[in-house]
């Protein structure tokens, strides 16, 4: 199949090399010249595992392309995809200016009959509001399909290639068999294709985000019952999610979460059952929980030198919202250090792959450090925000002889199974005590 995606970013460029992969012709469009610029140069403007291979395999053999002429992209085009962004407002609403622009834009560039997939995350009721515009402009028939995207950033390649359902939402025959055939590849080895109205499948895209991110928060505030307590929240979290009803899956308690998605998302759910006059109690609790526990790091530093950080020089592992992407949006680490740096406390800060987007962030405000072990020199607490794997074990004696202070503050509790205290580290992590787990 001929296919356009428009939107370059984290979904759709996985998107493009993934139909690509599967034999159809693939051209992505963005408005940003100069991510396109990178793209044509063979050159991937994101950090996510496995991507480079796909696009570069696909591009040699032709089925990929890239484009700023998002008009010429479509010409030709059976199916579009809609990739482009939908931040969050002022008021929590999704922005959805990129996705009218993007719709314009197709129905003065179709040249045949077309099926239009809103992939982006947009509220109930986007498709009738796609479905509109299109109705005014265009020329040819058409076809609305919502079929939001799962993949988790660290992992999206093989979430797109091996998804665990595929959701369709349309009214349409012909975009529904369309669907059918594009996605027959990737569903192979069993039905993955739920299908249902649009209305239903927008939603659903919400409801997966805001329950995932309830879970985190609920299990925030389990480790902060557990802190007063004396429970250590991982032998609680073994304990509830061996139940087969619960599952052992996001009840990891920790620094909050962050991303693109999860606070934007369950703001927008939030915001869409106001606008409904329908206040969604949970959802604005796992927000309010969330944006409380993205303060637990700092408070704890603070509890440790008397409420007074002036002068503390203080080294921060991980700034990227989680492990194995380069993705800094919302990311606890940045709550973290401008509070850090407003109390007058310096901060050496590492990331694996997230330096580049940091330095964009902080300027020189911040130290970034090449090597994580010399955020830690000097330092009067280290604490761990973003659980990459090659922090997970790190070399305790060399972080004790060059630390000023050893304080560590564990923001994932990757390191609670360690028995710090025995090696002479002050040590503090999110709800689990800090001697050897009981069992
Ligand atoms: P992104 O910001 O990385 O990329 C969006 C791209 O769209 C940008 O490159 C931007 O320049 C481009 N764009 C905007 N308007 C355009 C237009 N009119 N024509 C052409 N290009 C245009 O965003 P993302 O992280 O890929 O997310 C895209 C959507 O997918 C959002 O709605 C998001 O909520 C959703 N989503 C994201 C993820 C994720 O993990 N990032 C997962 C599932 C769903």
């Amino acid at each position: 199949m001929r296919i356009c995606v428009i939107g370059t970013g984290y979904v759709g460029l996985v998107t493009g090399a993934g139909f690509a992969e599967t034999g159809n012709h693939v051209t992505c469009v963005d408005v940003d010249s100069t991510k396109i610029a990178r793209l044509q140069a063979g050159e991937i403007p994101i950090y996510e595992p496995g991507l480079e291979d796909l696009v570069q395999g696909n591009r040699s053999h032709g089925r990929l392309t890239f484009s700023t002429d998002v008009a010429k992209g479509i010409a030709g085009a059976e199916v579009v995809f809609v990739t482009v962004g939908t931040p969050p407002r002022p008021d929590g609403g999704a922005d959805l200016s990129f996705v009218d622009k993007a719709a314009e834009t197709i129905a003065d560039a179709m040249t045949g009959e077309l099926v239009v997939v809103l992939k982006s995350t947009v509220p109930v009721g986007t498709h009738e509001r796609v479905r509109r515009i299109l109705k005014e402009r265009a020329k040819h028939p058409f076809h609305v399909v919502s079929n939001p995207e799962f993949l988790k950033e660290g992992d999206a390649v093989a979430d797109f290639m091996k998804p665990d359902r595929v959701v369709v939402g349309t009214d349409s025959e012909h975009a529904r068999e369309t669907m059918r055939r594009l996605y027959a590849p990737l569903t192979m080895t069993r039905e993955r294709l739920v299908q249902m109205d649009p209305a239903s499948a927008e939603l659903t895209k919400y409801v997966a985000n805001a329950m995932l991110a309830m879970r985190i928060s609920f299990m925030n505030e389990v480790a902060a019952l557990c802190e007063r307590v004396g429970a250590d929240v991982r032998l609680v979290r073994y304990g509830v999610g061996s139940d087969e009803r619960i599952g052992p899956k996001f009840l990891y308690s920790g620094c909050g979460y962050g991303g693109s998605c999860f606070p934007k998302d369950v703001l927008a759910l939030l915001h869409t059952g106001r606008e409904l006059e329908l206040e969604l109690e949970l959802v604005g609790a796992t927000d309010r929980v969330n944006q409380r526990q993205k303060g637990v790091l700092l408070r704890k530093l603070k509890a440790r030198y008397g409420g007074d950080l002036r002068g503390r020089r203080v080294g921060v592992w991980g700034i990227s919202f989680k492990p194995r992407t380069d993705d800094i949006r919302e990311a606890p680490a940045l709550t973290l250090i401008d509070g850090l740096l407003a109390e007058g406390a310096s901060v050496a800060a590492h990331d694996p792959v997230a330096m580049e987007a940091a330095s964009a962030r902080f300027g020189d405000r911040v130290e970034l450090v090449e090597n994580e072990y010399d955020a830690a020199k000097g330092a009067d607490a280290l604490v761990l925000v973003t659980e990459w794997q090659q922090y997970r074990s790190p070399d305790f004696a060399q972080l004790r002889a060059s630390m000023r202070r050893p304080l560590l503050i564990d923001g994932r509790n990757v390191w609670a199974a360690y028995d710090l205290g025995e090696q002479g580290f002050d040590y503090e992590g999110i709800g689990v005590r800090a001697s050897k787990l009981d069992r």
